[in-house]
């Protein structure tokens, strides 16, 4: 069974898949703890914040209630609600604390690409042709070390930055677990134009890429 927090449709806004239709189903719980998570009604998975999985597709605003469902419950929800998308987004809280392998082989069947958004701290478990995007989350509160097996599982590496600090602590990590990705994005924290400025110079330097979350420009979850 999985934890659902919310499933939606909408267009993914950040790194390669910016632009694309998608079926975004969030996952509850994570203990990683960022301070400045957008997401921190999905830390915790109480059970007294179980709804059914009605429920949480009919919620109009961030909250803590989750539901239980298994991966065939999950694409019928995609049914139901007559969803036009073909990619699916697994997201959190952190997907990678459980195994993604029969969600993701179960949409593969029915015609659906899948991506899964981690921070790198928990082992991967999905299929090879699942799109892996890792945020590696560097010391942060939780404690969890970014995992060099999840580093080399990456189709692409999206980082958050705010300061020059950010870098060098990606860089630290690229050469701690031996991993140099073809593909990274630098993203703005919080559209904060020094962190844009920052993000960009550093793009141009390392000829990495931009990702400035387009669906916070555009007003769309
Ligand atoms: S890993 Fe993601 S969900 Fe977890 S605390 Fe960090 S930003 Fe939030």
């Amino acid at each position: 069974m999985y934890q659902i927090n919310e499933i939606f449709e909408t267009i993914q806004g950040e790194a390669s898949y910016t632009g694309t239709p998608a079926i975004f189903v969030r996952l509850q719980g994570c203990p990683v703890g960022c301070a400045w998570c957008d997401t921190k009604q999905t830390w915790e998975a109480k059970d007294t914040f179980i709804v059914s999985l009605e429920q949480t597709l009919e919620k109009k605003a961030d909250s803590e209630h989750w539901a239980n469902a298994s991966a065939e419950e999950v694409l019928a929800v995609f049914n139901a609600r007559g969803y036009n998308a073909k990619h699916v987004v697994i997201t959190g809280g952190e997907p990678c604390l459980f195994d993604l392998v029969p969600l993701c082989e179960l949409l593969h069947n029915n015609g659906y690409t899948t991506q899964i958004e981690t921070s790198g701290t928990f082992e991967i478990k999905a299929p090879a042709q699942t799109w892996v995007t890792v945020s590696p989350k560097i010391n942060m509160r939780g404690g969890y070390e970014v995992l060099a097996s999840a580093m080399q599982r990456a189709d692409e590496i999206k980082h958050p930055v705010a300061m020059q600090k950010h870098i060098d602590e990606l860089e630290a990590l690229f050469e701690a677990t031996g991993v140099t990705p073809k593909l990274v994005y630098l993203q703005p924290i919080s559209q904060k134009a020094k962190a844009t400025k920052l993000a960009i110079d550093t793009c141009i330097k390392k000829n990495w890429r931009l990702s400035v979350q387009v669906h916070k420009y555009i007003g769309i979850n």
